[in-house]
C-alpha cells in the first residue's frame, strides 16, 4: 500500500459541532429530546427546555455564538455531535464495531443472530410491566448480580394522571417496579445520570425554567430548582 493510500483510508477528521447539531437536528424535527448533547457537554453550554412541551437542549448563554453556535466547537470540541443518536449516519459505525459488518438492505431492524419473544417470569413484574415486563425483568437481574449499580429509568409526575415523565434513577428492585410501563412521551433520561442520590443531588444540567430563576436571584443556573418539587419518595433528580 502506498502512502497516499493509507492516508486515504485514514478516517476523515470528525469537525462536527454544536452549529452542525443544531442545524441539522435540533431545528429539523429529527431530534428526540434525549438530552444525550446536554449531559455530555463538557463546558456547560447547553441546558434542556422541558417547559410547554418543548423537550429540546438550548443554548444557556449568548456569549457562546448565539442559539445555533458555540465558539468551543470553533476551537474543535465535537462532543454533543458524537453523543446525539440522530447526527448524521452513525449506524454504519456502530456496526462496525459491534458485528464487524454493517448491515444489509433487509437488516432494517439491525444485526442480529436470533428473534425471541419473553415476558418475565415474575409475576409482579409481569404485572407492573408493559407487555411481559421483560425490561424490569432484566434490571432487576442485573443489579441483584451486581452487573449495574443503577439504571436510567423514567418515573411518572406526581400521581401518574398527567403522563408527564421524570427522568430518573432505579438501584433497587422497588424503583424499578415504580418505574415500570411505557411513557408515550418524551422521558430524557440520561439527565438522571448526573444525579447524586434520590433526594440530594446536583448538578442536573439546567433548564430554561431553573436559568429563569437564577437570573432572578443572580445566582449559578445550576440550582436545586431543576428537582422536581414533588414531595413523593420516588427518586427524581
Ligand atoms: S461544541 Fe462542545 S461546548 Fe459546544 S455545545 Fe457542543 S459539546 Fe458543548
Ligand atoms: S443528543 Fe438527543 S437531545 Fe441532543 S440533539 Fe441529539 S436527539 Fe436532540
Amino acid at each position: 500500500m502506498t502512502a497516499t493510500e493509507a492516508t486515504s483510508e485514514k478516517k476523515e477528521r470528525w469537525t462536527a459541532s454544536w452549529k452542525h447539531l443544531y442545524s441539522e437536528v435540533v431545528t429539523t424535527g429529527l431530534c428526540t429530546g434525549c438530552a444525550g448533547c446536554v449531559v455530555v457537554c463538557p463546558h456547560d453550554v447547553l441546558g434542556y427546555d422541558d417547559t410547554n412541551g418543548v423537550y429540546k437542549p438550548i443554548e444557556l448563554e449568548a456569549d457562546y455564538g448565539g442559539p445555533g453556535d458555540c465558539s468551543h466547537g470553533d476551537k474543535a470540541c465535537t462532543t454533543c455531535t458524537r453523543a446525539c443518536p440522530r447526527f448524521r449516519m452513525w449506524e454504519p459505525e456502530i456496526d462496525q464495531f459491534l458485528f464487524g459488518r454493517t448491515r444489509n438492505p433487509d437488516e432494517l431492524s439491525g444485526v442480529f443472530s436470533d428473534v425471541v419473544l419473553a415476558r418475565a417470569a415474575d409475576p409482579i413484574l409481569h404485572e407492573v410491566g408493559q407487555d411481559g415486563g421483560l425490561v424490569s425483568a432484566l434490571l432487576v437481574y442485573a443489579l441483584e448480580h451486581d452487573i449495574i449499580d443503577a439504571a436510567l429509568v423514567s418515573y411518572l409526575e406526581g400521581d401518574g394522571s398527567t403522563w408527564k415523565a421524570i427522568p430518573g434513577v432505579a438501584r433497587t428492585r422497588d424503583e424499578v417496579i415504580a418505574s415500570a410501563g411505557s411513557r408515550y412521551t418524551y422521558s430524557a433520561n440520561p439527565r438522571s445520570s448526573r444525579a447524586c442520590s434520590p433526594t440530594s443531588c446536583s448538578p442536573a444540567p439546567p433548564t430554561r425554567s431553573c436559568m429563569k430563576s437564577a437570573r432572578t436571584a443572580g445566582s449559578s443556573p445550576r440550582c436545586s430548582s431543576t428537582r422536581s418539587s414533588t414531595t413523593s419518595s420516588t427518586p427524581r433528580w
